[in-house]
């Protein structure tokens, strides 16, 4: 089944049952300065949980843009290294406000996957919260699961939080073992593990309180429901694969680098890693963008930069020749379009800023080599923490590429001392940092049309991790 038909059936199954089928809120989250991007499907329904606003239905269900690149859920690092997790995808959900609870949001979510996708019942497992008896039982008399199936997990794993604050409570997930084949082999490999074997399909939060800042919960007026599938995911296991890339969804887009690039996918590790993550940064690129957030040196802006400038990088690995990103926007479109027409709208002015970015970013390595060549000169045998720092801070200029120099020519790098620098300013600027609001798309093609060449400034305001870039 399709990743398209699979969007399809969900929101039916759920409208069948009452629910309003609500459209995937933007990624920029409405007045919330809490949250960097959306990153679940609940996000766009946070005041509905806390009482705040009321609405003309108390069930609905919906297909939410969401990206997890920053703050409470950060998957950034784990992109290209697991079959499972992207910084952009697509979260199928369903939600009560105050109307259904427990009972019927488990009932819901097994007669979907088992009866109407049909997937095989001796491959699922379950957990709970520790102390959740309640669904416990659920689980096990209600529906009928061996005990042996059902794992109670704690805090970390099965208490489900948006971000520091804010609608929280215990979950209850649903997991699919795609066989023993794929153990990562450690002998404790079991569900919960972070390989890929048994994969998290499904959450299902019991949403019960609100978060302070000082950690205080609070109960939420009225008992309420949000679930959240990934749609990669599901795809994944309705295909007989392991990995979402492996699915139509990615599939289309993975074929077009491929072809570009004159490699195979499939073939060799490394260039698959590349492909991986090339496909999964410019689908978060495309759709970040549509949403008005425009790459820039703060914020969320900044966090788009080091997306797109990840993705150039590991085009440079296979051999592309920059610009080469904005090529692929129309892969992207052409699989995401049907879920949310605002990508066909803005195709073109994505493809121009994803391109201005690329040339820009090109510069950036053209000035970066020039001065890591007078720095070798000087320092023939080691490049010191500070002679990096510079590079990196002044020049915009990639450590990872320093080190990929540096190796070849023979020269060591003082990369701990690097880290330790990053580490410091990182300290300064994160007491002053906020999340800034950004530009429109139009005011950045307004700022666009005089673009100066540009001069890096700096990474200033980053919550990097050094690592990527
Ligand atoms: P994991 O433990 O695998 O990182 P999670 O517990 O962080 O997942 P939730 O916050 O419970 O994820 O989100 C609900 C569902 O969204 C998950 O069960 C999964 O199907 C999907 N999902 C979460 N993060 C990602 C991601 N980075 N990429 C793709 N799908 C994701
Ligand atoms: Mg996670
Ligand atoms: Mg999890
Ligand atoms: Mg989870």
């Amino acid at each position: 089944m399709k990743g398209r038909e699979l969007r399809q059936k969900f929101l039916e199954y759920f409208k069948s049952k009452g629910h309003t089928i609500v459209k995937s809120s933007s990624l920029i989250p409405a007045n919330d300065p809490t949250l960097l991007f959306t990153n679940a499907g609940m996000n766009q329904f946070k005041d509905v949980f806390l009482g705040k606003e009321k609405r003309d239905y108390t069930r609905a269900a919906s297909c939410q843009k969401c990206v997890r690149a920053g703050g409470k859920h950060n998957d950034l690092e784990n992109v290209g290294k697991t079959a499972r997790h992207h910084t952009f995808f697509e979260m199928l959900g369903n939600f009560s406000f105050g109307d259904y609870f427990k009972k019927e949001a488990i009932e819901f979510a097994w007669e979907f996957i088992t009866e109407v996708l049909k997937i095989d019942k001796s491959r699922l497992y379950v957990s709970v919260y520790k102390d959740d008896d309640e669904a416990f039982e659920i689980w096990n008399k209600h529906i009928g699961i061996d005990k042996n199936r059902i794992y109670r997990f704690g805090e970390k794993d099965n208490f489900w939080q948006m971000g520091e604050t804010g609608p929280c409570g215990p979950c209850s997930e649903i997991f699919y073992d795609h066989g023993e084949q794929y153990s990562c082999g450690k002998p404790s490999c079991d569900v919960g593990c972070d390989c890929d074997r048994f994969v998290e399909i499904w959450n299902l939060v019991f949403m019960q309180y609100n978060k302070d800042e000082e950690g205080n919960l609070t109960p939420l007026p009225k008992p309420s429901i949000d679930t959240g599938m990934g749609l990669e995911r599901l795809a994944a296991v309705m295909q007989g694969v392991l990995s979402n890339y492996d699915t139509d969804l990615f599939q289309s887009i993975i074929q077009t680098i491929a072809k570009a690039s004159g490699k195979e996918y499939g073939k060799n590790q490394s260039d698959d890693i590349a492909m991986k993550v090339i496909a999964d940064h410019l689908r978060a690129t495309v759709c970040l963008i549509t949403d008005g957030v425009v790459p820039s040196n703060e914020g969320r802006g900044y966090v788009l930069r080091r997306i797109m400038r990840r993705a150039i990088r590991y085009g440079k690995k296979l051999g592309l020749e920059i610009p080469y990103l904005y090529n692929f926007v129309d892969a992207v479109v052409e699989e995401l379009g049907v879920a949310y027409p605002e990508l066909i709208e803005s195709k073109n002015n994505v493809k121009k800023l994803i391109k201005i970015e690329e040339e820009q970013f090109n510069k950036t390595l053209e000035n970066g080599l020039k001065v890591l060549e007078s720095m070798i000169s000087e320092s023939p045998e080691r490049l010191s923490a500070e002679q990096v720092f510079k590079l990196y801070d002044t020049f915009g200029f990639p450590v990872d590429l320093v080190e990929d120099v540096c190796e070849e020519r023979g020269v060591k790098v003082d990369r701990k001392g690097f880290e330790k620098l990053l580490e410091e300013t990182k300290e300064i600027t994160r007491k002053k940092s906020k999340v800034k609001v950004d530009l429109t798309l139009s005011d950045a093609f307004k700022t666009l049309e005089n673009y100066p060449e540009t001069i890096f400034t700096g990474y200033k305001d980053f919550e990097s991790e050094g690592k990527v870039l």
